[in-house]
């Protein structure tokens, strides 16, 4: 799952990324011009936006998204607490509020939370079948056994699950697990090898069926008995 992180303060932006990086593939933009460039070139799970931005108010870029339909989830972190930013921000469609200072595991927890209502219907597992994912704790089982998945794997395997029976292209599965990095590679052995150790991983507790492949294009979830 992919992250924008808005701020302009260097040490809280570093902050952030520590404590979120285990769990989310990170990008930051320290200016109005650098986060409404990323926005308008990538689709991101979930936005953290600062308001007070050099270059611009961070309300401006929520207007943005706004008339472009974008559907990335927007939670605002702001030092400015006034009730007219809440009420402005939520009507631009923001989706949460945290102001500043805020404990990392509270923002944590609010995009957990954000992450879930938007692609699962607020559901802390998903079931296909037998395969059973608990997407806070990051676990997968097949039956009673446990898969043990890496992130990506973990972050790829959501990504086919939230889309069931919708083939996600090779294209969208690279910049989805790698940010913009995915502008580097042109071929998608990241990709291939990923979804090769995700498909062993399932064969071995049984489960070897549920990701198809679509040659030339991507990969889907099979979801014929769902
Ligand atoms: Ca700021």
């Amino acid at each position: 799952m992919k992250l924008l992180i808005v701020e302009d303060e260097p040490e809280m932006a570093a902050s952030l990324v520590a404590y979120l990086r285990p769990q989310y593939v990170c990008e930051v933009a320290t200016t109005f011009d650098q986060a409404q460039e990323k926005m308008l070139l990538y689709d991101y799970d979930c936005i953290l936006l600062d308001l007070t931005l050099p270059g611009g108010d961070g309300l401006a870029l929520l207007g943005e998204l706004q008339r472009r339909q974008k559907a990335d989830g927007v939670i605002i972190t702001s030092a400015r607490n006034a009730l007219d930013d809440r009420i402005e921000g939520l009507r631009l469609g923001a989706d949460d509020y945290l102001p500043k200072p805020f404990h990392l595991p509270e923002l944590g927890a609010r995009i957990a939370a954000l992450v879930r209502r938007r692609r699962f219907g607020g559901q802390n597992t998903v079931r296909l079948r037998n395969l059973v994912v608990d997407v806070p704790a990051r676990t997968a089982a097949v039956g009673a056994v446990p898969i043990t998945l890496t992130r990506s794997e973990f972050d790829l395997l959501l990504l086919l699950l939230a889309n069931p029976g919708r083939v996600v292209s090779k294209g969208a599965i690279a910049e989805h697990l790698s940010g913009d990095a995915a502008e580097a590679f042109d071929n998608y052995e990241t990709v291939y090898a990923h979804v090769k150790n995700l498909k062993r991983k399932l064969a071995e507790v049984g489960a070897g069926d549920y990701v198809g492949t679509v040659y030339g294009v991507g990969y889907v979830i099979k979801v014929s008995d769902l």
